[in-house]
């Protein structure tokens, strides 16, 4: 009896387990975090690779069945289960994160890893297919977001298998694929909260100019909020009235920016846009 909402599907296929274990990269001196063990069909074989696995299990009969199928085994000293919700539990330090996890969560535990420090190696998740192919997506692509620009800013990240709903019981509605993300160790030198601003301004609309969206009414509210709070804080002295509007295109037009589109911005554009906005004083946070 698997409950629904847990996102409960077992992984059966043991080709499938074997090869996320090996595409994993685990070294015999290496941590494993686990999130969402389950049965502990995937456990079994990263106890036979690591020095130690964490699996994180939020349902108590997961983690009674898991206990026991350790129980006198010589994996039994190797495993510590945390019994519950990874979203809300501290985690432990760790070396490479294997999940396979209800695909609710993907969002928030990406980015809950990403934040993780010290720095872990890598992790190998299995995502929702369509969510995986966003995770990727690289300029031009049509699944190219807010969502990709913001993960590989912080992380490299692969495809490495698509698994078919058939290999899970009870079968999901949704095909699922592997993804491997190795973060980017030190991290880039910017401000998060300004990376996310200008970029959730860029793709809310996506195939448009960036002349055009930021000629919106709400986009300049927002920057003139931004500008007015930036000079409370810095510079109060300078109170004189500023033609946001004609900073904004100046900014824009000077740098190149003004006709190009996000659907088809790299990395190195945001980075550079952020940086010639924030010199002519233009904040997003
Ligand atoms: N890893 C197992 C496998 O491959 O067969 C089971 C995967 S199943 C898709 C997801 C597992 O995550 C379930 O065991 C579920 O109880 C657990 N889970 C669901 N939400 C969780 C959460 N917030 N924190 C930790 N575990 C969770």
């Amino acid at each position: 009896e698997f409950h629904k909402s847990k996102g409960q599907h077992i992984l059966k296929n043991p080709l499938v387990v074997q090869s996320i274990v090996d595409k994993a990269g685990i070294k015999s001196t290496d941590v494993v975090l686990e999130i969402g063990p389950g049965t502990g069909n995937l456990t079994m074989k990263l106890l036979e690779r690591a020095k130690k696995v964490i699996a994180v299990e939020l349902d108590p009969r997961m983690v009674l069945e898991l206990t026991r199928r350790v129980q006198g085994t010589p994996y039994q000293n190797q495993l510590q289960i945390i019994h519950g919700d990874v979203m809300k539990v501290q985690l432990p330090y760790f070396d490479i994160c294997v999940a396979n996890i209800p695909y609710q969560i993907s969002s928030p535990l990406t980015f809950k890893l990403l934040a993780h420090r010290p720095c872990f190696r890598a992790a190998v998740i299995m995502y929702q297919h369509e969510f995986a192919m966003r995770l990727v997506a690289k300029p031009g692509d049509p699944a190219y977001s807010r969502l990709a620009v913001n993960t590989q800013l912080l992380a490299r990240v692969n495809h490495l298998l698509k698994v078919g709903r058939n290999n899970f019981r009870p079968p999901p509605k949704v095909d699922s694929s592997v993804v491997r993300i190795e973060p980017r160790n030190p991290a880039p030198p910017v401000n998060l909260l300004e990376w996310d601003g200008l970029v959730r301004l860029c793709f809310g609309r996506k195939n448009k100019t960036l002349g055009a969206i930021f000629r919106q009414g709400n986009t300049l509210a927002l920057l003139e909020q931004n500008y007015a709070v930036a000079q409370a804080l810095h510079r109060a002295a300078d109170g004189g009235e500023v033609d946001l509007v004609a900073a904004v295109v100046e900014v824009l037009s000077g740098s190149g920016f003004l006709e190009r589109r996000s659907a088809k911005m790299t990395q190195d554009d945001f980075l550079q846009l952020l940086a010639v906005f924030n010199t002519a004083g233009i904040h997003f946070a």
